[in-house]
């Protein structure tokens, strides 16, 4: 078994045949500092986890498992008498002992293939000179030789593009040295954040510190770290999932050593040990990648960003077009600072955005006819339109429209949808596929798919404009990070005109030949019982709408909607993300949501369609709850039967952090300690995303 050692102790009450002994001794040093487990502990402590998973969550699996270890070499330095010896001529009749230690000596100590470079023979000469005591050897690590000079500089300095006022001011703001705090960079899509982000790096680097560099999974992670490695000169580790384990133990060794002087990693580099750390970037902070939902350990790496840098004294900064309500709420109470980019950095201007009422036009397969003039008239322009939809597939639903048999997923509450590239039906919620019938099964009348997926509008739009070439961006037709960026170069190259896809087009690619952005079905999000639905919908047309005219060009952005005028479109058009924002926040605080409240959630799920429910009625019923906490529920999950399992959900709320905390230390080693049957499972969640 592979452990990790965070401490030792004279005495123990373990009995003595209980004990084992440690075998080996992996590394020769410690791979995590005294603040670094501090960390990990904490961690485990605010979301109530096992340590041991929170430092499996930490640790490189290569680690972990006792592979890929630091590699050792052997190191030769002149012991005191060999110094002494040096001045003097007792090796006069050893002139080929007396270069070596010369040359040793001279260099600070050789390594073993420093000498075979500069000797032909040496090594009976060395075991003669250790047999004299005038020469010793040590194993070290092969890294810490080669750790680079410390000042490291803009490889472009003379190119760098000219800074906006917004810029320049947020750089000032960013760079004293001894600089402490929290920072929210509120930028507009466009506004040159990743610019800021580089220039205050640069400082850091510039006072012989790191920087650590957290950004959401997919897709980003080339773009930034090809952006920092072009402008920096100074190794760059990466961490992220697209690494294999070696690869992953190996940029993590780069980071932990102080080799690689900039770290650039998604969610669980927030954990990497680095020495001499300046500076905390967290990208899109707003963005759900940060959290972890499933598995076990539900960490939140903006959340555990803020407080490795408030321990540390390090100042983060946590950047994002569209700021998330907790941040927002964190400005309003003064724990973070707000450093705004109001404007397009170039001579890009802003879109105009503007509602297309579904039931006021004719809709030919999922496109209005404003919509449709609107993409001729770009495409004519010459520039290119994106389209998106958040709905993979080709139609989310087959019916017959005889009896209104409707494909259901027989593990899941949900409907199958329609895969017509496969020819499968398949449950997005369970990933079970099934053969697409011909006939309905309950009556043999035809069957037809209803509604539209990606994979349908993108067989509509070959269909509306066969002279121009489609590209569609969802996860069943980019499967790996090389086809995305395949994807992407046909974008750039011209080659696609058309871009229609999910989420996947909102993170922060850059096109900017787009012109216009179409955002085909709003609705979805608009009636969620989440109560996160409306800030993300309000940041997905935002995001996406950022995507549009971002070079010289002009944007459009056109939302189709059965329900202009609902309330969250109306503020989001007048008052674009800031006037969402403001009304967002009051909505929950008057509804006692986060982050006027703190919650934890906990989740169960069993086999029997009362399991989880008569087991989360027992824990609440384990500890009368105290004042200020309360505990709503257990009530089903809003899709209750999933992939063959029941799931209901009990809250735990508080208006107040401590309470809720010594509360959930109380009651979860309780709830752990209950007898329940085999097939139930159960997690909790602090801070959940979603209460769905
Ligand atoms: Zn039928
Ligand atoms: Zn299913």
């Amino acid at each position: 078994m592979v452990g990790v050692v965070v401490s030792h102790s004279e005495t123990t009450d373990v009995p003595e045949g209980k004990l084992r002994a440690v075998e080996e001794v992996l590394d020769a040093q410690p791979l995590l500092s005294a603040a670094d487990l501090e960390l990990l502990r904490w961690a485990a402590e605010y979301y109530h986890h096992p340590v041991g998973q929170v430092f499996a969550t930490a640790l490189p699996l290569a680690l972990r498992e006792g592979r890929d270890r630091q590699p050792l070499q052997r190191f030769w330095e002149p012991t005191a008498a060999g110094q002494e010896t040096l001045a003097g001529d007792t090796l006069r009749r050893a002139p080929r002992q007396k270069a070596l230690l010369v040359h040793v000596a001279a260099h600070a100590g050789c390594d073993d293939a420093a000498l075979d470079a500069a000797f032909d023979s040496w090594r009976s000469h060395a075991r003669a000179l250790v047999a004299r005591g005038l020469l010793q050897s040590r194993q070290q690590p092969f890294e810490s030789a080669a750790i680079p000079s410390l000042a490291a500089s803009d490889a472009q300095a003379g190119t760098l593009p000219v800074l906006t006022p917004a810029q320049q001011r947020a750089v000032e703001q960013l760079t004293p040295a001894e600089l402490q705090g929290a920072f929210l960079l509120d930028g507009v899509t466009g506004s040159g954040k990743t610019e800021v982000y580089m220039r205050v790096v640069s400082e850091v680097l510039s006072r012989g510190r790191a920087a650590l560099i957290l950004c959401p999974e997919i897709g980003l992670t080339p773009q930034l770290l090809e952006r920092f490695e072009r402008r920096f000169d100074t190794p760059v580790a990466a961490l992220h999932s697209g690494l294999t384990d070696t690869e992953r133990a190996r940029a993590w060794r780069a980071a932990a050593t102080g080799q690689a002087r900039i770290v650039i990693g998604t969610r669980s580099a927030v954990f990497t040990p680095i020495p001499q750390l300046g500076l905390i970037v967290v990208d899109e902070e707003h963005d759900s990648s940060y959290k972890q939902q499933e598995g076990g350990f539900r960490y939140s790496a903006r959340d555990l960003a803020l407080l490795r840098g408030q321990r540390s004294g390090v100042p983060v900064v946590l950047g994002s077009a569209t700021p998330s309500l907790e941040s927002l709420h964190n400005v309003h109470l003064g724990r973070l600072a707000h450093i705004e980019l109001p404007e397009r950095a170039g001579s890009a201007v802003p879109p105009r955005v503007a509602l297309i009422d579904m039931r006021a036009h004719p809709v030919h397969k999922g496109i209005a006819t404003p919509l449709r003039h609107a993409i001729q008239r770009h495409l004519e322009a010459g520039a290119q339109v994106l389209l998106y939809l958040n709905r993979r597939g080709y139609a989310p639903t087959l019916l017959c429209q005889s009896c209104s048999w409707i494909a259901p997923c027989s593990s899941c509450d949900a409907r199958l949808t329609v895969h017509q590239g496969r020819d499968r039906l398949a449950c997005h919620h369970c990933g079970a596929e099934a053969p697409r019938p011909t006939r309905c099964p309950r009556c043999g009348y035809e069957l037809h798919p209803l509604g539209h997926g990606t994979e349908r509008v993108e067989e509509t739009l070959a269909e509306l404009f066969p002279d121009f070439a489609v590209e569609r961006f969802d996860r069943d037709n980019l499967r790996q990070a090389r086809q995305l960026e395949q994807a992407i170069e046909r974008v750039h190259s011209g080659a696609a005109r058309i871009l229609v896809g999910t989420q996947m087009l909102t993170k922060g690619h850059h096109f900017p030949d787009v012109t216009l952005v179409g955002v085909l079905n709003a609705d979805q999000s608009l009636f969620s019982t989440d109560f996160r639905a409306a800030e993300r919908l309000a940041q997905t047309i935002v995001q996406v709408a950022g995507r549009a005219g971002r070079a010289e060009r002009p944007g459009e952005v056109l939302i189709q909607t059965q329900y202009p005028e609902h309330p969250l479109l109306s503020t989001l058009l007048d008052g674009g993300y800031a006037g969402f924002t403001a009304s967002a926040l009051m909505e929950r605080d008057a509804a006692h949501w986060p982050p006027f409240v703190r919650l934890a959630i906990v989740r169960a799920s069993d086999l029997n369609p009362e399991g989880a429910l008569e087991f989360l009625r027992a824990a609440k019923a384990l500890l009368p709850s105290p004042t200020g906490v309360h505990l709503r529920g257990p009530v089903p999950a809003a899709m209750s039967k999933r992939a063959d399992r029941y799931h209901a959900q009990l809250l735990v709320e508080s208006a107040q952090r401590t309470r809720l905390q010594r509360f959930l230390a109380e009651w979860v080693p309780a709830v752990e300690a209950m007898a329940a049957p085999r097939s139930l499972r159960w997690a909790l969640d602090v801070d959940p995303l979603e209460v769905l």
